[in-house]
């Protein structure tokens, strides 16, 4: 079975089934897998949560495509590298650099 996740639009598209627990569990967690080794996505899905956190019980009754077109528009100008397309398989370490940006000689 190969079910993971290699693009972010796929991980940005799943994400909002993810939390609304209507993802089948295969999907979850290739989605899950994505997100341990996407520290774009985890922005994304931070920035995700705490919005839903305001209006929670509206996203829970509807699925919001605009905002997360704005967020993922929003990330798009802010986090380096997002979205990212190209399959990774080493690990990165963006994560405990998020503020520095990229060097650039
Ligand atoms: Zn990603």
């Amino acid at each position: 079975m190969t079910t993971q996740i290699h693009h972010c639009k796929e991980c940005v598209d799943l994400l909002g089934e993810y939390i609304e627990g209507t993802l089948s569990p295969e999907r979850a967690k290739a989605l899950e897998d994505h997100l341990s080794t996407c520290p774009p996505c985890i922005t994304f899905v931070r920035t995700y949560r705490a919005t839903r956190k305001l209006c929670r019980h509206a996203l829970a009754t509807e699925m919001p495509k605009e905002l997360m077109t704005s967020l993922t528009s929003f990330l798009g100008k802010h986090v380096p590298g997002f979205p990212c397309t190209k399959s990774e398989t080493a690990a990165p370490s963006l994560a405990t650099t998020a503020d520095s940006g990229p060097k650039k000689v």
